[in-house]
């Protein structure tokens, strides 16, 4: 018994040195290419698995830079996947919804699908009433994209780029476009969009994703606090083209300076609400130039999931599903009703090219447009 208890100290003296001196392994962030299948036309589509060492996963496609799913912790470190998607390329080819995807060249509205640029009249599709939305009938959210992953300290990256050709959707100027996916170790999904063009052109890149913080094809998302840090919005006309104001928030449906449920007031006897069919305008950020900053805070009480949004951008749409009727396939059988998604897309102020008291979209050649946005997730 002595000389057991003896050998068994022994080991566990060495067990522990051993562990001392071996270093721990880490888990790193990695990156994973897979098919997601063929467009109609048959090009290849692959999807792309981040994943950074805390274990949150974002799923990219290369068609039109969609993130299909995005799977961060509840406050009991349950993951689940927090925005709307489809299963396959024919349905993100079919719908017109935006789920997740990159949008250019121009974010939001054009009024009438025209604007003059340098004295030129340029003219778009009009896909949206008697308006233009979202870069047009096949805007960067229809193509495809091309992928290069990578992997650093930073986290896991995907670099997309697509070439614009002079006159594509009616726009003026070759446009090189370039957007990096970043899954970061402080869980943000980080995205930095670059552009450059050989003629004057109009640029305003953003991002569509549906979130729901309970996950997604759970329900409703009006239980979800909101907090916007902007004093001012750009009211509409009954197509949600900005009329030119800048209007004060307060008093009115539109102030979420602090956190308020999204549906506490969006059935309010308010002509700007009716116009968007509920929340579907654009805010004006209170941070000045073009540096970082906060833009949104989203809190959701049941599963504690918190969403940050910080961006270079002066303007934030904020949408809060109101055209989702339940009618589209979601992914795994998914149904997505009525307001059961709410997007916040960093953006210049939609129909700028119209409105020259807005921060101007226009690049010239040898400029170099940028943005960033970042979606960070934690927990309360
Ligand atoms: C627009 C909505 C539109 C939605 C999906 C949003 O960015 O502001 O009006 O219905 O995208 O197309």
């Amino acid at each position: 018994m002595k000389h057991y208890l003896k050998s068994s100290q022994i080991f566990l003296f060495v067990t522990v040195l051993i562990a001392c001196f071996t270093p721990a392994v880490q888990a790193k962030p990695t990156i994973r290419k897979d098919s997601f299948g063929k467009t109609a036309d048959g090009k290849p589509v692959a999807i792309y698995t981040l994943t950074n060492s805390k274990g949150i996963e974002a799923r990219i496609i290369t068609y039109g830079g969609a993130v299909v799913s995005l799977r961060v912790p509840d406050r009991n470190g349950k993951l689940g996947d927090v925005v709307l998607g489809f299963d396959s390329v024919a349905d993100y080819e079919k719908h017109t919804s935006y789920f997740g995807a990159l949008i250019g060249r121009y974010g939001n509205r054009i009024g009438k699908g025209t604007f003059t640029l340098d004295g030129n009249v340029y003219s778009l599709a009009v896909n949206n009433g008697v308006n233009h939305l979202h870069g047009g009938l096949r805007g960067f959210d229809k193509v495809v994209w091309d992928a290069r992953p990578s992997t650093g300290s930073a986290g896991a990256s995907l670099d997309l780029t697509y070439f614009s050709r002079d006159g594509e959707e009616g726009y003026p100027g070759n446009l090189t476009v370039k957007v990096v996916y970043t899954l970061t170790e402080e869980n943000e999904l980080k995205i930095v969009y670059s552009a450059s063009t050989d003629k004057p052109a109009v640029v305003n890149l953003t991002h569509h994703s549906y979130f729901n913080l309970a996950g997604a094809g759970s329900g409703s998302i009006l239980d979800h606090l909101l907090t916007l840090n902007a004093g001012r919005f750009t009211p509409t006309d009954d197509g949600s083209i900005p009329t030119g104001e800048l209007r004060a928030v307060k008093g009115t449906p539109f102030d979420f300076t602090k956190p308020t449920a999204i549906g506490s007031r969006i059935e309010a006897a308010d002509q700007q609400l009716k116009f968007g069919s509920g929340y579907d305008h654009n805010w004006v950020l209170d941070k000045t130039g073009n540096t970082l900053g906060l833009a949104a805070t989203v809190f959701e009480l049941v599963s504690g999931r918190v969403m940050e949004v910080f961006t270079t951008e002066p303007g934030l749409q904020f949408y809060s599903g109101n055209f989702l009727d339940g009618s589209i396939p979601g992914k795994s059988g998914q149904e997505y009703p009525k307001r059961s998604g709410f997007c916040l897309e960093a953006q210049h102020f939609p129909d700028s090219p119209n409105k020259p008291m807005f921060p101007s979209t226009v690049l010239k050649p040898g400029q170099k447009y940028s943005q960033t946005t970042i979606y960070k997730f934690s927990v309360r």
